[in-house]
């Protein structure tokens, strides 16, 4: 990490001062949007109020909006063009909620911190005429549908220098790695027959399901440490005196490293796969039903950026999340490999775990609204001192193609 200058230092705590009095008047807006998005508790790509209120509240702050970009109904792109040149910064939103457990992973206060950054920075930059393009990415299913995939794929990251989020946590951090992930789907076919007058002539699918995890279990043991395989079974057989015939498995693989990922990991766990198959007499399909999810690089600038925010905002950059090393995987990760990118965490109750009922309770609590304010600030620090110094977007770019994995 390149360290920062006094001077960007001086600069992001300036800013940081300037962005809280800039949102001060529009805190109560703010709370109000991450309560209703977290009221609305929509899943992914079915994130409709979610997105339209955000949108709303973008529009409504001088942003000129665009829904349903990439193919996406509940994607938007909103942007406000300050002067002419300056840097593109991209923002982004995420809104979706879990199933069964509901805003656990704490979106709402990531739609909450995007939206409030945009229109604190916008602001901000309009009031002294620095010249910018501020461009809020509503981004759908980040819980496993990639929307910042398609996003992409659509090109709408074309001509933009830099993306930045945040998310909430149980810990103040800059980065933290986020795992490639892969997701499959497996289905074991076997044969149905009576379980008790003839299941020697049926060829059990839910044996082969069995055998799959059990061999996944062993294989952990050889596995590096960093490594992640879980699975559920979404099938699982329709009738107790039948022998199943057809068994599904929703599998997640992750590394942090992706050679290791594609090299290591995935032939394994196929391979546990076609060993159960061939065990129990069963055969095997297999397919990747989502989006590849990279792991994410942080771009030095950005996350030196970020820690002087985080340190302006009395929060400590550098405590460290105590529970284990990865903070699971994010398709922001894909965007950071496409353009320089931070994805920093801002504390809402120290230790607490995201996908938790006590972190769904948590992201609309008094904490959950400052961890967002906080957050808003941050970023619209960064996108502020950006404009302000495009040197330090230059030298963003520079380290990335540096840096950057292919
Ligand atoms: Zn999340
Ligand atoms: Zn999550």
């Amino acid at each position: 990490m390149t360290p920062a200058t006094e001077d960007t230092a001086q600069a992001v705590t300036k800013v940081i001062a300037e962005a809280k009095r800039e949102l001060s008047s529009r805190t109560p807006a703010l709370v109000d949007l991450s309560h209703e998005v977290f009221g609305f508790s929509e899943l992914r790509f079915a994130e409709h109020r979610s997105s339209a209120r955000v949108a709303a509240y973008l529009d409504s702050e001088g942003f000129d909006v665009v829904s349903g970009v990439a193919d996406m109904p509940t994607a938007f792109r909103a942007r406000r063009r300050i002067g002419s040149g300056g840097p593109t910064i991209a923002i982004f939103c995420e809104y979706d909620a879990l199933a069964g457990i509901g805003h656990a992973c704490g979106h709402n206060l990531i739609a909450t911190a995007g939206a409030g950054a945009a229109a604190t920075a916008g602001a901000l930059l309009a009031a002294e005429n620095t010249p910018c393009d501020l461009v809020v990415l509503g981004s759908p299913a980040e819980e496993g549908g990639g929307g910042k995939v398609k996003l992409i794929e659509a090109g709408e990251l074309e001509g933009v220098d830099v993306a930045i989020m945040v998310h909430p946590a149980g810990f103040d951090a800059v980065y933290k790695p986020n795992l490639g992930r892969i997701s499959l789907e497996t289905t074991f076919i076997g044969k149905a027959s009576h379980a008790a007058a003839s299941p020697d002539e049926g060829r059990n699918a839910l044996d082969g399901a069995t055998l799959f995890l059990s061999a996944i279990g062993l294989l952990r043991q050889q596995l590096r440490s960093s490594s992640r395989i879980h699975a559920i079974i979404t099938e699982g057989g329709d009738a107790v005196n039948v022998i199943p015939e057809r068994t599904k498995l929703a599998v997640f693989v992750r590394s942090p490293d992706r050679s290791y990922l594609y090299d290591r990991l995935l032939p394994a766990v196929l391979d546990c796969a076609r060993g159960a198959a061939l065990a129990t007499g069963t055969t095997l399909e297999w397919e990747e039903v989502e989006p590849a999810y990279e792991p994410m690089i942080l771009n030095p600038v950005l996350g030196d950026l970020a820690g002087t925010a985080l340190e302006a905002l009395g929060r400590s950059p550098a405590n460290t999340d105590p529970k284990g090393d990865s903070a699971g995987s994010t398709d922001m990760g894909n965007v950071s490999h496409v353009v320089p990118s931070l994805h920093p965490y801002v504390c809402v109750v120290p230790g607490a775990t995201t996908h938790t009922r006590d972190f769904a309770e948590a992201a609309r609590s008094e904490a959950g609204d400052r961890a967002a304010i906080d957050g808003a600030a941050m970023l619209a620090a960064i996108a502020v001192v950006l404009a302000r110094h495009p040197d330090l977007v230059d030298e963003a770019k520079r380290l990335f193609n540096k840096d950057a994995r292919p």
